[in-house]
């Protein structure tokens, strides 16, 4: 849901390009290597998995100018941080077309992205009976996830005597 398609991203990295110019902040090659990763990426990479795939695709960036470079991208509002009290941000490019929420998996990290219409009828409704206006909303479910389910039963299972 979150991977953006090739036209959004090369849009997505043209805004950041004008966006950097207008602050005037210099558009160097690791910035742009940055946005790019930023941009492809299908998931909700964490600052040193974002270094680690950078590293990867022969392009290290230092740490500092990735913290800088994600600000400039959030500032942007080209790039969602989120905060899942994981002890660590997670970042997902921002795609016009694909409002989601997430499902977090305490036990194993995994998100997973989903979009309700009803929940979002609701939450507007909800705004509209405090007279307030809404304009967007996050909402994140927290528990464990079907495979993490999954093994739990197996080693219930498991731990039986066998025949
Ligand atoms: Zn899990
Ligand atoms: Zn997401």
């Amino acid at each position: 849901m979150a991977r953006l398609s090739p036209d959004e991203a090369a849009a997505l990295l043209e805004r950041f390009q004008r966006h950097l110019r207008e602050r005037r902040l210099p558009i160097t090659r690791q910035r742009m290597a940055v946005a790019d990763e930023m941009f492809r990426a299908p998931d909700h990479p964490s600052v040193d998995e974002i270094k680690r795939r950078l590293r990867a695709a022969g392009e290290p960036v230092g740490t500092a100018t990735l913290y800088r470079t994600l600000d400039a991208l959030v500032r942007g509002g080209l790039v969602l941080e989120h905060d899942f009290g994981e002890g660590f941000k997670r970042y997902e490019p921002l795609s016009s077309s694909s409002a989601h929420d997430h499902l977090l998996c305490e036990r194993c990290g995994r998100v997973i992205e989903f979009a309700n219409d009803r929940l979002e009828r609701m939450l507007r409704m909800t705004a509209d009976e405090q007279h307030f206006l809404y304009r967007r909303h996050r909402v994140e479910v927290h528990g464990t996830c079907a495979e993490c389910r999954g093994r739990d039963l197996e080693s219930l299972t498991g731990g039986r005597p066998r025949r």
